[in-house]
C-alpha cells in the first residue's frame, strides 16, 4: 500500500476510473458516435479557417462569438444564457461543484448515465436514486416519495435516458419539475434524435437547466457541451468554471460547425432512418426483446445468460457494441448497440443472426 493513499478520501480510493473502450478498427457501435465523417471539401475549408488562429494567444475565456452564434442557432431569448463546457461532462462537474455545499444532494433514476454518480462521488455530493420499472418507465410515486424525503438540491434526468433509449413521459417530467425543491437538470444529449425538449419550458420553470452536447450529433472528438438556463443560474455556474476551459480550436470548429449545421442535420436524419430499419430487423429476430429508441442507439435483451457470449463473439468479428449485463439488476442480459451506417448495421445483423 502506498503511503500517499492514506491522504486520499476513502470514496475516491473505492472509485473505478471511467475506462473508455477505444477500438479504432472494425465496426464501432459501442459509443453512440455518428458513423458519418465530414465531406472532404468541408474539412479543407475548416483547415483554412483554423490556419488563421493565433495559438500563441489565450482563447477568449468567455467564448463570446461562439455563444452568440449558438444563441442564434437555438433562438434563445435574452433572459436565458449559456454555459459552455469541455463536453457536457464538464458542465455536469461544474454544476455539481456549485451545489456541492448543499447537504441535500442529487436525485436521479437508475439505470442511467453513470457519470452522474461518479461526478457526484468525486465532488462529495450525496447521491440518491430510485430504480425504473422493469419496462424502463419511471415509477412516479416512488420518485416523488424519495424527493420529498431527501429534498435534493439537484434532480438530474437523461432525456432520452442513456442506456434505456427513450424519453420519460412529459407529464412525469412536469410532475418532478413541480415537486423539485431545487434545480432540475434535463440532460438532452440525444435531442438531435428525439426532437423532444423542455428548452421551451425554461420560461415557466426558472429552476430548470437544459444540458446539450455536440458529441452525439457528430462531433464527439471535439468535446463541447453546454447548459442553457436563466442567466442568474448561469452566472453562478460561471464562478466555478475554470477561465479557459474551451480552447481556441474547439471554439473555432464549433462556430464552423454551427455555420454548416445542415450537414449534421442531414446525417442525423439518416441515422434516425437507419435506426428504424435496424429496430424492425432486430424485432424480427427470434428470442430478442427490443425496446423502441428515441436516441441513436438501441437496447435489446438476449435469451437468458447469453449476452456476454454474444457480445464477445461480435467482438471476434470486429463488431464492437456495449454489454450492459452486470451493470444494473434491470439490465440483465441487455446489450446496447449504436446505430451505424446501413452497411455496418447490415453486417451487425448478419453476424448476430448466426449467434442466436
Ligand atoms: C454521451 C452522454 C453525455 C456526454 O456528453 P459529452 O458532451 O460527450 O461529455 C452526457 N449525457 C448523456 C446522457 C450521455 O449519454
Amino acid at each position: 500500500m502506498n503511503t500517499f493513499s492514506s491522504f486520499v478520501r476513502k470514496d475516491i480510493l473505492d472509485l473505478q476510473a471511467y475506462s473508455t473502450a477505444h477500438p479504432t478498427k472494425g465496426i464501432l457501435l459501442h459509443a453512440m458516435e455518428n458513423p458519418y465523417d465530414w465531406p472532404i471539401d468541408l474539412k479543407t475549408a475548416l483547415l483554412t479557417e483554423l490556419s488563421t488562429l493565433s495559438l500563441n494567444r489565450y482563447p477568449d475565456g468567455e467564448a463570446d462569438l461562439l455563444k452568440t452564434e449558438l444563441r442564434q442557432s437555438l433562438g434563445l431569448p435574452n433572459h436565458l444564457d449559456i454555459l459552455l463546457g469541455n463536453g457536457s461532462d464538464e458542465c455536469l462537474q461544474i454544476l455539481f461543484l456549485t451545489f456541492q455545499n448543499s447537504e441535500r444532494g442529487l436525485f436521479t433514476i437508475e439505470p442511467t448515465f453513470v457519470m452522474y454518480k461518479t461526478i457526484a462521488t468525486v465532488v462529495g455530493l450525496p447521491y440518491h436514486s430510485e430504480p425504473l420499472d422493469p419496462n424502463f418507465t419511471l415509477d412516479r410515486e416512488k420518485c416523488l416519495a424519495t424527493i420529498r424525503k431527501v429534498q435534493p438540491a439537484l434532480i438530474v434526468l437523461s432525456y432520452p435516458n442513456n442506456p434505456t433509449a427513450s424519453c420519460f413521459s412529459e407529464a412525469d417530467i412536469r410532475l418532478l419539475l413541480e415537486a423539485a425543491p431545487g434545480m432540475v437538470v434535463l440532460d438532452e444529449a440525444y435531442y438531435p434524435f428525439s426532437q423532444k425538449t423542455f428548452i421551451t419550458e425554461l420560461e415557466q420553470f426558472p429552476n430548470l437547466l437544459i444540458l446539450r452536447s455536440f458529441s452525439k450529433m457528430g462531433l464527439a472528438g471535439l468535446r463541447l457541451g453546454y447548459a442553457v438556463g436563466n442567466s442568474k443560474i448561469i452566472a453562478l455556474l460561471n464562478k466555478v468554471r475554470l477561465p479557459y476551459n474551451l480552447n481556441a480550436i474547439t471554439q473555432s470548429i464549433a462556430r464552423f460547425a454551427i455555420r454548416h449545421e445542415d450537414v449534421f442535420k442531414a446525417q442525423v436524419g439518416k441515422i434516425v432512418q437507419n435506426r428504424e430499419v435496424l429496430y424492425q430487423a432486430l424485432q424480427a429476430l427470434p428470442g430478442l426483446t427490443v425496446w423502441p429508441s428515441e436516441a441513436n442507439f438501441i437496447v435489446l435483451r438476449t435469451p437468458a445468460g447469453r449476452a456476454l457470449t454474444i457480445f464477445e463473439s461480435l467482438k471476434k468479428n470486429n463488431i464492437f457494441i456495449k454489454c450492459l449485463d452486470g451493470t444494473h439488476p434491470l439490465l440483465q442480459d441487455v446489450l446496447r448497440v449504436s446505430v451505424g451506417t446501413e452497411i455496418e448495421n447490415h453486417r451487425f445483423l448478419e453476424i448476430l443472426k448466426t449467434l442466436l
